[in-house]
């Protein structure tokens, strides 16, 4: 199994959205990630879309007049686009099989319609929720050309990949932890926990639900502890430039 970290472009946006009381009043770059996981049977799965490509040549794609979100500015250069990225790894979208959402939102959806030949995984809860709200733009995911089948919970969808439940920032926000054999457990934890300021000052307050974010975290963090597991954050800068991102990998 092998796992790459896919840069999408950036997102900024007021710093106590994201952690308040750490730095507020400060405008944060936000690096906006998905992840291949190329399986061991040699299918492909993605967590996550990132934010749409209509992006690169229109900022204000999403939010522009709907009164929502028009503190964030997304900033994706044209290499950003997700197809672009995958063409790097000879990869194109008819070659990807599956695809796990952590959750709907546009940093993490936003180009599920490219993605035609694949097998989506949503917890059924967050969809149904997710489904006709504006906070989490439709146009980029429910469509009826795409397949969803939607999760009741946690499983292991493949061998050493599985969903965790993670709710807070959105109802039934699901991580994904791949079991890597080289680098050892990584825990993809979608925005369950932005960055690591959100640990080190348990600053939940950006989070839609913040106990049950903190409930979350603790989780993320037993599983960490226990199972030596790497936790990767949402949109974490610092973690970003620590970490190598596509076309390099983990193995
Ligand atoms: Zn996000």
């Amino acid at each position: 199994m092998e796992m790459f970290i896919i840069p999408l472009g950036t997102c900024s946006c007021p710093y106590e959205d994201i952690a308040p009381g750490v730095r507020d009043g400060t405008m944060v770059e936000l690096p906006v990630p998905a992840y291949l996981v190329k399986l061991d049977d040699g299918k492909n799965l993605l967590v996550d879309t990132g934010m749409s490509r209509l992006h690169i040549t229109d900022p204000g794609a999403t939010w522009r007049g709907t009164g929502m979100n028009e503190a964030l500015v997304p900033e994706m250069a044209p290499e950003d686009d997700l197809e672009t990225r995958l063409t790097e790894l000879d990869v194109r979208p008819t070659d990807i099989d599956y695809v796990i959402n952590t959750h709907l939102h546009f940093d993490h959806a936003g180009n599920n319609e490219l993605f035609e030949r694949a097998t989506f995984f949503v917890q059924r809860e967050h969809y149904e929720f997710a489904t006709g709200h504006p906070s989490f733009p439709n146009r980029y995911w429910n469509l009826p050309k795409l397949k969803y089948e939607l999760l009741d919970g946690e499983m292991e969808l493949f061998p050493g990949v599985e969903v965790i439940l993670t709710p807070g920032h959105a109802p039934a926000h699901e991580s994904v932890m791949v079991r890597l054999p080289e680098s050892g457990n990584m825990v993809v934890c979608g925005d369950a926990v932005y960055t690591q300021d959100n640990l080190d000052h348990e600053s939940w307050g950006g989070q839609a639900d913040p106990a049950a974010a903190a409930e979350s975290a603790a989780k993320l963090t037993r599983i960490a502890e226990t199972e030596n597991a790497i936790l990767l954050f949402g949109h974490d800068p610092a973690q970003a430039r620590r970490f190598h991102q596509s076309p390099q990998s983990y193995r």
